[in-house]
């Protein structure tokens, strides 16, 4: 049975090109108990089964993956870390291109964002074509650290991400 706040996601077609189907999750983002839900869920793919947090470091991808990354963070008493959209970050980066859904981009990182052996927790909203969390794991490694787990508040199941994510255990709390 689907969790209650999978009916917030709202769907918009032609978003932001024609025959992208778009999934909203602001009116998710603006209900409490929702936001709340997700956030707590997204947060159990930083604990083991005895509920300890093995994770460092959590990763959001911009821009709605920072939303749901920094609670997240907080809620695992770990630390957040932006990867941003090419020219945003105002010191020494790491750089990957990478593919979109709907075009192509560059990622970036701080070289000293993450340490040598941290385990870090990727988390974005959607995962679709997989081409951001590629670039994300690969920053991460870039910086020394360890990729733990991917989770995303929703999976595409007809667009290839899984394979992105490769070996790491993918946690998507929904999928379409
Ligand atoms: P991917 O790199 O193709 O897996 O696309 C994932 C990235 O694009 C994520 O950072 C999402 O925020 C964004 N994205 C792709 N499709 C959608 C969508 O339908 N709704 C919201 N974000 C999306």
């Amino acid at each position: 049975m689907p969790a209650a706040w999978e009916s917030l996601i709202h769907d918009v077609p032609d978003y932001p090109t024609p025959g992208v189907m778009f999934k909203d999750i602001t009116p998710l983002l603006a209900d409490h108990d929702a936001f709340a839900a997700v956030v707590e869920a997204l947060a159990a793919a930083g604990r083991d089964a005895d509920g300890n947090v093995v994770v460092d470091k959590v990763v959001g991808m911009e821009a709605r993956g920072f939303i749901l990354a920094a609670p997240v963070a907080l809620a695992l008493g770990a630390g957040f870390v932006p990867v941003r959209k090419v020219g945003k970050l105002p010191r020494a980066t790491h750089a990957v291109n990478y593919s979109l859904e709907y075009g192509e981009a560059t990622l970036e990182l701080h070289t000293d964002a993450i340490a040598p052996g941290e385990r870090v927790l990727l988390v974005d909203d959607v995962l679709a074509t997989g081409g951001t969390v590629a670039a994300t794991r690969e920053l991460v490694s870039r910086c020394g650290g360890v990729p733990h787990a991917v989770a995303v508040l929703m999976e595409l199941t007809f667009l290839p991400g899984r394979d992105a994510v490769g070996e790491l255990p993918l946690h998507a709390l929904c999928q379409v």
